[in-house]
């Protein structure tokens, strides 16, 4: 398949054009992954009970909490697995659901719109993501067994102790100062979600003479906050991305070929945008082949990077195509 020609008329560079469809291509996987678990229903888990537990637990009456019941019967550690799942999976949904439209916004210019979609996905739902991926039982506890909301927030001191979590666990950067600082910094997004939320702002970065946030703004102004739309969001979108497949791969534990194989997917969409390990990914000879023949792909580093970008890898010895824009799976049907 072809990389459809988008004609949108307001992007003011090329960058930004890639950056854009490197946003879309997260959404795709995002979603790909979504379906997948659906249909694996991998957000169930069986339980093996005891003969004696299994006529306990079948003689629970519907005014029962049943999922209490397990708890307080050994059951717990499977409990607060499909929990788990329960929560990270509906949580990447409204982390996608939010991104996919802004990414949408900033694509027409819709600028206000398109950072104050942000906030939600950015801070308070990867902040859960990022806490299920560090503590995922203290989670699931406030979650279930407290009636205080509060002990759910994820507020900037919370915040600062996760993301230290996942530095420290998975080696990424979340990007804790863009998304949560907002004293000290120009490099920030709280500034700009305070002007994108209010019409007029008097204490941190309070409106202009004359000024109604983003309401008179210039065409200059607009592709000044375009352009840095889309040199600062994929940074954190490529991590959430990151994060998110790693957990998700943890739960779905795909063959190593698949996890391989969309590794390197994900480096070249992301390399598209972010330029910094092209010489790296050159030094290495392509590690694929045909999930349906088994024969090694015969390409350039660049013609083979450019098949994965627009969205179909194609084999010419039996014709198969993939698609690239998505999490792949075509690759667990292989047996190693
Ligand atoms: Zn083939």
């Amino acid at each position: 398949m072809k990389r459809p020609d988008l004609t949108y008329p307001y992007f003011n560079s090329k960058d930004n054009l890639n950056s854009h469809y490197y946003l879309l291509y997260c959404c795709d996987v995002l979603t790909s992954i979504l379906q997948y678990a659906d249909n694996k229903n991998l957000g169930n888990i069986s339980i093996k009970f005891s003969n004696d537990d299994w006529e306990k637990f079948s003689k629970l009456n519907d005014n029962d909490d049943r999922a209490d019941w397990l708890v307080s019967n050994g059951y717990k550690n499977q409990v607060y697995e499909k929990d788990y799942r329960h929560i990270l999976f509906s949580a990447i949904k409204d982390f996608h659901n939010f991104m996919f439209e802004s990414i949408i916004c900033a694509g027409k210019m819709k600028l206000s719109v398109a950072y104050a979609l942000l906030r939600r996905p950015f801070k308070d739902t990867l902040g859960i993501i990022e806490w299920l991926a560090v503590d995922r039982d203290t989670v699931i506890y406030n979650l279930s067994e407290t009636d205080n909301p509060t002990k759910l927030k994820v507020n900037f001191h919370k915040a600062q102790d996760l993301t230290n979590g996942v530095k420290e666990k998975y080696g990424f950067e979340p990007h804790f100062d863009l998304r949560y600082k907002n004293k000290n910094t120009n490099l920030s997004f709280e500034l700009i979600w305070n002007k994108a939320l209010h019409i007029v702002t008097a204490k941190t970065s309070p409106s202009g003479k004359g000024e109604l946030n983003f309401v008179f703004t210039d065409k200059d102004k607009l592709a000044e906050f375009s352009d840095w739309y889309y040199k600062v969001v994929p940074l954190v979108m490529n991590y959430a991305l990151e994060l998110i497949v790693t957990l998700f791969e943890a739960i779905a534990m795909p063959n190593e070929i698949t996890v391989t194989v969309n590794k390197f997917n994900r480096l070249i969409h992301c390399n598209s945008v972010m330029p910094t390990i092209t010489d790296l990914l050159r030094s290495n000879t392509i590690p694929f082949f045909c999930p349906q023949c088994e024969t090694p792909y015969d390409a350039e580093y660049d013609e083979f990077a450019s098949q994965l970008l627009c969205g179909t890898l194609y084999c010419n010895n039996c014709n198969t195509e993939i698609d690239t824009r998505l999490y792949i799976t075509e690759y667990e049907n292989i047996v190693i």
